[in-house]
């Protein structure tokens, strides 16, 4: 094998292409990821929650699939800390979503309803029963459902042991280098060019998060895989006023094991840009205070914003109409944390040509 020349090239060092890569490199493929930042797992894998949500929807086949990955996660997490000594700080506690009055527990009880009908654990709670389990939480709310099959996990360092996982397995890394566009021969992909230099491959994945579309676009097919920006709030809670993620009036409330607390997230399609609001960070903060009031006795930390890869009927996994060695791993929007383990599992499936275990009919790349 020349210097140049790989099994797969992919193009994205996020969660998504670590994981990929992870899960490739295991199977003995020799694969090169490529990112256009300096180091993995920079862009929305590092500013995301790091929830992984078992009620994300009920529109199936979308709950199978997390479902499958969040199944995978006990498995992944002893298999990192045991491959890379990183712990990923997996834990499976249980959301608690509150509702204020009637409107909201009509939504979310019939939501309960719908995953218990699918084969989830839901359970309707009374306000005595959330301050039991959670005495910081506000004495306004009318009730809430517990999900107790939902985790959270560090997601920067998750990236970051798929990342030396894959490396301990011989993939390769070619950061701080933009793919601008592909190499073709007699109508197939060969290569990608980046930065003057030509590197060759049997298979192509493209992980670029939002960025997708635009390298999709080189290959003539368009599909719009948009940034949704997220903006987070740090604040530091010791001792820890909750115990499990709470969620309710738009935002989400996440203790992690340092003692800090993430607030999160607002949506707002506006491009890519990056900048951290008065209005959002407020946003964020008046809601988590009308659910746990102590929290406004924190002490700020501080905010980042995250681009989360949006796509109508994401996320969208397998080759691109009239490439057999094009693949598209993204569109993962508000769950890629979730579903990367699954991801990773799939697409490392559909390179190797063997059978995937869940079929990607229906997340095969549409141009919209
Ligand atoms: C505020 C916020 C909160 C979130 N919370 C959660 C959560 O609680 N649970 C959950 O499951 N998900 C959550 N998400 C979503 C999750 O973070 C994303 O779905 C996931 O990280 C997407 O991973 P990715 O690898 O596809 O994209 P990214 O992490 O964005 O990675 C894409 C990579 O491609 C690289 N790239 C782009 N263009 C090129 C190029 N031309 N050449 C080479 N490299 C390129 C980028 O540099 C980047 O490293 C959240 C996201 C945000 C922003």
């Amino acid at each position: 094998m020349t210097k140049n020349r790989f099994d797969v090239v992919i193009i994205g060092a996020g969660i998504i292409g670590c994981s990929i890569a992870y899960e490739l490199a295991k199977k003995n493929v020799k694969v090169i990821l490529i990112d256009k930042a300096s180091n993995v797992g920079t862009e929305s894998s590092w500013a995301g929650a790091g929830i992984l949500t078992s009620h994300a929807t009920t529109n199936e086949p979308y709950p199978e699939l997390c479902r499958a990955s969040l199944d995978l996660y006990p498995h992944v997490t002893e298999e990192l800390k045991a491959e890379t000594n990183i712990d990923i700080e997996f834990i499976r506690s249980g959301t608690i979503s509150v509702f204020f009055d009637e409107k909201e527990a009509t939504g979310l009880i019939g939501l309960a309803e719908r995953r218990v009908n699918r084969g989830f654990s839901a359970e309707i709670l009374s306000p005595e029963k959330v301050w039991e389990l959670e005495p910081s939480v506000s004495y306004d709310i009318e009730g809430a459902v517990l999900f107790p099959e939902d985790g959270h996990v560090r997601n920067p360092k998750m990236v970051k042991a798929l990342a030396i996982g894959a490396s301990n397995h011989g993939s390769e890394f070619l950061l701080g280098n933009p793919v601008s566009s592909f190499i073709q021969e007699n109508g197939q992909v060969t290569g990608v060019n980046v930065n003057g230099e030509s590197i060759y491959a049997d298979s192509f994945v493209i992980a670029a998060g939002c960025w997708s579309g635009k390298i999709a676009s080189d290959l003539d097919f368009q599909i719009s895989i948009s940034p949704a920006k997220g903006q987070i709030v740090l604040i530091e809670s010791v001792p820890p006023l909750i115990t499990r993620t709470i969620d309710g009036l738009g935002i989400y409330i996440v203790p992690r094991t340092d003692g800090r607390i993430l607030l999160g997230a607002t949506v707002e399609m506006v491009g890519y840009d990056k900048t951290p609001t008065v209005d959002g960070v407020k946003q964020m903060i008046d809601a988590a205070i009308a659910i746990v009031p102590e929290l406004a006795a924190c002490k700020f930390d501080q905010t980042w914003v995250g681009l989360r890869p949006y796509y109508k009927n994401g996320p969208c996994l397998g080759y691109i109409p009239g490439y057999d060695n094009v693949v598209l791993a993204s569109g993962h929007y508000k769950n890629g944390i979730l579903l990367a383990p699954i991801t990773g599992k799939l697409i490392s499936e559909l390179l190797t040509s063997e059978k995937t275990s869940l079929p990607l009919t229906p997340f095969e790349p549409k141009e919209i």
